[in-house]
């Protein structure tokens, strides 16, 4: 395996001219070729919601009994719908690049990802680190490793998604200066001014024009 790719805005920013890196080999173009989603999706019904906090499978059996929570029973991590914020967060900052068809099942994993962390991690800060081990002594608690798993995962399907800035810039995302119109936003602009009329909803194969000119 190699080294990891540099962000596209950091490999523009050494460049050695506009669209080149600092070896003068050229950038990839910012490109959007899906047809992006129009908003947030309908959030898939397998994404934990409040409804169903007393169904939590992370809850301790003995659960209620105690009452000491003065709360609504349940799950209060359920209860934050962090799965469906998540699933509505990331469509809203990747809308530009996201697509249903493409990405859609993948994002569903990445937020009940999000979700499976939060139990996790609170069940490790409940018990701390180590619990008792069969064999007397102490073990580490297993959720460790489950959290190392899982966000091992999470940041994957993050990249896949374009979340990171290494597979951002592979796949034509990056990030513009404050206050700045992103390159997206420009590009597309100008594509909408080089058609006329800007359409809204057309979504004709992309012409990739280039510019004759002679170096
Ligand atoms: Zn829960």
């Amino acid at each position: 395996m190699g080294r990891p790719p540099k962000p596209l805005e950091q490999r523009e920013k050494t460049g050695r001219s506009k669209g080149r890196d600092s070896g003068g080999r050229p950038l990839p173009e910012v490109v959007v070729e899906l047809p992006q989603a129009s908003g947030v999706p309908e959030v898939p019904g397998t994404l934990r919601t409040a409804d169903r906090a007393t169904e939590c499978p992370f809850l301790p059996r003995d659960a209620g009994e105690d009452d000491e929570a003065d709360g609504p029973p349940g799950c209060d991590i359920c209860a934050r719908e962090l799965a469906v914020l998540a699933w509505t967060s990331l469509w809203t900052n990747g809308g530009s690049w996201l697509s249903l068809q493409r990405d859609g099942r993948i994002l569903e994993r990445l937020c009940r990802a999000y979700d499976e962390e939060a139990h996790l991690q609170r069940a490790l800060h409940e018990d701390g680190p180590w619990v008792a081990g069969q064999r007397g002594g102490l073990v580490a608690h297993p959720a460790v490793t489950m959290l190392r798993v899982l966000q091992d995962r999470i940041t994957k399907w993050e990249g896949l998604c374009g979340f990171n800035p290494s597979d951002g810039g592979r796949l034509g995302v990056k990030v513009g200066r404050v206050g700045e119109k992103s390159t997206l936003e420009q590009l597309l602009e100008r594509r909408a001014a080089g058609r006329g009329a800007p359409t809204r909803r057309a979504q004709r194969p992309a012409a990739r024009k280039r510019a004759a000119k002679s170096d």
